[in-house]
């Protein structure tokens, strides 16, 4: 049955805000959004709630969860990447699950119903999958000898042969870094993503080492890569920006790039290529980053830019409310409404999930907020106000079982 749901005002993130109107769900799908409702009895009366589509988190690793607190933000990104290692190697898998659940359900409460993971261990597909969120789980690929490319892609292989683990859940690909993932990888990956028709995402340009590595061919990162016996004596550097890099080997086109810090010379390509890139708040400011995505200029050249919560290794939080309240702060020159619009649409855009708006036909994942009887403000600035925590209801593909209001 059709279940009608009358708000007191709606963000369809596809034009102005609606009020007073009725928003009709049925198997799952947004069916009519109807602004004079006098003569439809609603089933579901929320003309107490702003309601907008639910967020995408379009960048996490929520297998590291519970290293939530571990780590402090480092002196250099190598110390980062030690102590990562050396905690993660501690965990086993049902710690993980445990901590994937907990992460899953602060999401939840935060408004996420739509999800792009980075899953390292094949194992923890299942788990994540079963955590209820419409979502992308991208299988992570890390080898910088080139020898090893050809095995690993074949393991690949086999995982999206066996393919979907929820009706809710694609599979991707993510080689992890530039600096991380041989080219002969990179280019396996490629062919994969092709053949299986699936989403590409790596972590681009994220640190300034990354750039000097392949740009300049110096030594910052040889020594990390040396440590884990991951170093190929055959490397040539390819003096390259990693964007201009990765265009070269053939991975640029529609790829889901991830912090994207040092590309300012490389925004008409990204725009060419329809690159998505994924700007992640509370992350980068854990870091201390000085210098971080230009995200005004990426939106001005018609870049399709979501928003992640990455992990909390770098991270103290999954709350994504959080997360839109520090890109307020950390982008002045960008508006609430194109946050809003970065948090839901571009992040399915970037997924290529069919959710992010509310229309007819697109999916019912939708979050709502309590707003008092005289509200008169933007409604674009509901989500940010400071002692928001939660949200006050919940559905996932029109799932009831979502729903987190009386
Ligand atoms: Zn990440």
């Amino acid at each position: 049955m059709a279940l009608r749901i009358k708000f007191r005002a709606l963000l369809t993130m596809g034009g102005d805000p609606i009020e007073n109107g009725v928003l009709t769900v049925d198997k799952g799908a947004i069916v009519e959004i109807a602004t004079q409702p006098e003569n439809a009895p609603a089933t579901l009366d929320l003309s107490d709630c702003l309601l907008m589509p639910g967020f995408v988190n379009a960048h996490c690793h929520l297998s590291l969860t519970a290293l939530e607190k571990k780590i402090a933000p480092p002196d250099s990104f190598a110390e980062w990447v030690r102590a990562l290692i050396s905690l993660n190697s501690s965990l086993d898998n049902e710690s993980r699950i445990q901590g994937m659940r907990s992460g899953a359900e602060v999401m939840r409460r935060s408004g996420v119903t739509a999800l792009g993971d980075f899953v390292a261990d094949p194992e923890l597909l299942q788990a994540v999958g079963d955590l209820g969120f419409r979502s992308v789980l991208f299988l992570e690929a890390i080898g910088f000898r080139s020898e090893k490319a050809q095995a690993l892609c074949e393991e690949l292989e086999k995982v999206l042969i066996r393919g979907g683990f929820s009706p809710l859940c694609q599979l991707g690909l993510a080689p992890h870094a530039p600096y991380s993932v041989s080219p002969d990888l990179f280019r396996c990956l490629a062919q994969l993503a092709q053949k299986f028709h699936c989403p590409i995402s790596c972590h681009v340009a994220e640190i300034k080492e990354e750039s000097r590595f392949l740009v300049l061919g110096d030594d910052s990162l040889e020594e990390l890569l040396k440590e884990r016996s991951a170093w190929d004596p055959k490397w040539q550097p390819p003096y390259k920006s990693p964007v201009q890099y990765l265009s070269s080997l053939g991975i640029l086109d529609r790829l889901i790039a991830v912090h994207c810090n040092f590309v300012a010379d490389d925004l008409e390509i990204m725009a060419k290529k329809k690159v998505s890139a994924v700007f992640c708040p509370q992350s980068t400011a854990w870091f201390g980053r000085k210098q971080f995505m230009p995200v005004r200029a990426l939106l001005d050249r018609g870049v399709t830019v979501a928003l992640g919560t990455d992990s909390l290794a770098s991270n103290d939080s999954l709350n994504f409310l959080d997360e839109l309240r520090m890109a307020d702060k950390l982008l002045p020159d960008v508006s609430r409404k194109e946050i809003l619009t970065m948090a839901t649409r571009g992040g399915a855009e970037a997924l290529g999930l069919q959710c992010g708006t509310l229309m007819p036909g697109q999916k019912a994942d939708l979050i709502g907020f309590r707003v008092p009887p005289f509200y008169s403000g933007p409604w674009w600035d509901v989500p940010f106000e400071p002692q928001r925590r939660e949200v006050d209801f919940y559905r996932v593909d029109g799932n009831p079982d979502g729903g987190l209001l009386p």
